[in-house]
């Protein structure tokens, strides 16, 4: 590539000046792509020198095209210091939000004198924050445009910068060896979330979550201002969650701290969570994991506790267990019409087995598709679901315990694993 040679754009910038007070940004902005090793400033600075002789000179005054923006850079870049002082990181974006008179401006610029060695107005400005940043900052820290750590705003209508951090991201599998526990934050049912006598003010239904009791530990080492679990589907409030436990995204919002030792963390979500819950060893993972996790379509295997109406025995039970094996219509169950679309769906048993712990008691063990609705396999749900045990052993039963056994995936691939918080 040549060196800069400002009479390449003589004649266009000889053309701005005349029309009226220009900075040396926006002036030198229309030959950024040629040369090496100059600022637009620079190259600005250069026009103007190589126009001097002809007569031609800059009117004094406000650019005309972005009212003196880029003398604003060391304010705007002053602020977005501030703002990570506590903070982890090693990527960043800046952005801006030109007012709508300076995006007329730019494009009427751009119009008006077109050049095919311009660099954008926004491009620029973005740019140039990014190099004072850095400098101001004075740690290392590399631009990067998508899902940056740190991003920044400068909105010009309003006059404020905004700042967003990119959540942290933990992989691991979770097992919940206690009943009754929810696997996300359940608003009050009589309150909505907002605290009553009911609820004690807590705007809860259940006093814990599977979330908040691993979230706890993670939120306090990363520094973060909340957390979100992303379950691979979950599990009835009343069943364990037992086998190698369900994968799960754990999302940490706003974290102070990114190079998080998951070693540490994987203990300590252990001890406080007291064999009520426990998880697999934790790694930092990509953003797409939560849609890798939420897509997951794992078969499950279940164990019921069931109870019939009427004494079985042994051969009618693995008959009629045996018999559910292929093809099931479930119709939305009762029990969660209110919060899913009433259709029907087709799901499949894969394995159905049994062994009677007395003459109306069984334990039973379902391999079923990721989805399929166990207690109304085996009660009928009202004719809800068919084939069901209930209608084929032609009694009621009932499930009175439920445990997953087991989700049956595979953990997240090398492709989504981030060696540290930081990279
Ligand atoms: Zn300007
Ligand atoms: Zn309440």
């Amino acid at each position: 590539m040549k060196t800069f040679d400002p009479h390449d754009v003589g004649e266009l910038g000889a053309e701005i000046l005349r029309a009226g007070p220009i900075c040396d940004e926006c002036l030198g902005r229309i030959a950024s792509k040629l040369g090496r090793g100059l600022s637009n400033a620079e190259r600005g600075v250069q026009i103007r020198e190589c126009l001097s002789g002809t007569g031609i000179e800059g009117k004094a005054g406000t650019c005309w095209v972005c009212g003196d923006l880029f003398d604003r850079i060391d304010e705007w870049v002053r602020q977005a210091v501030g703002c990570v002082e506590e903070l982890e990181f090693a990527t960043y974006l800046f952005g801006v939000k030109l007012t709508p008179r300076l995006e007329q401006m730019e494009a009427f610029y751009e119009e008006r004198f077109p050049s095919a060695h311009r660099e954008p107005l926004k491009h620029s400005f973005n740019r140039m924050s990014g190099i004072a940043f850095e400098r101001l900052l004075g740690r290392a820290v590399t631009v990067k445009f998508t899902a940056p750590q740190v991003s920044f705003v400068a909105d010009l209508n309003t006059n404020e910068l905004s700042m967003h951090v990119l959540s942290l991201y933990v992989y691991g599998r979770y097992c919940k060896l206690e009943r009754g526990i929810p696997q996300t934050k359940w608003p009050c049912r009589s309150c909505r979330g907002r605290g009553c006598e009911a609820c004690e003010f807590t705007g809860k239904q259940y006093p814990d979550s599977v979330e908040e009791i691993i979230a706890s530990s993670l939120i306090d080492l990363a520094g973060a201002s909340s957390a979100c679990l992303h379950g691979a589907g979950r599990e009835d409030i009343d069943a364990r969650m037992l086998g190698t436990g369900r994968p799960f995204v754990l999302e940490l919002l706003n974290p102070k701290k990114r190079s998080v030792n998951v070693t540490d963390a994987h203990l300590r979500v252990n001890e406080v969570a007291a064999g009520r819950v426990t998880v697999s060893p934790l790694t930092l993972v990509h953003r797409r994991t939560v849609a890798w996790a939420k897509e997951l379509r794992a078969t499950k295997k279940y164990r019921a506790l069931v109870e019939f109406a009427e004494p079985i025995d042994a051969h009618q039970l693995k008959a009629e267990l045996e018999s559910l094996v292929g093809e099931i219509k479930q119709q939305t169950p009762h029990r969660v019409a209110h919060r899913r679309a009433d259709r029907i769906r087709l799901r499949t048993v894969h394995e159905a087995s049994g062994q009677l712990l007395d003459d109306t008691h069984a334990d039973v063990v379902v391999h079923g598709d990721g989805g399929l609705y166990i207690k109304e396999l085996i009660s009928g749900d009202e004719g809800r679901t068919n084939p069901s045990l209930a209608g084929r052993l032609g009694m009621q039963a009932k499930v009175t315990d439920l445990d997953v056994l087991e989700v049956c995936s595979e953990d997240v691939d090398e492709s989504m694993v981030l060696s540290d918080g930081l990279s």
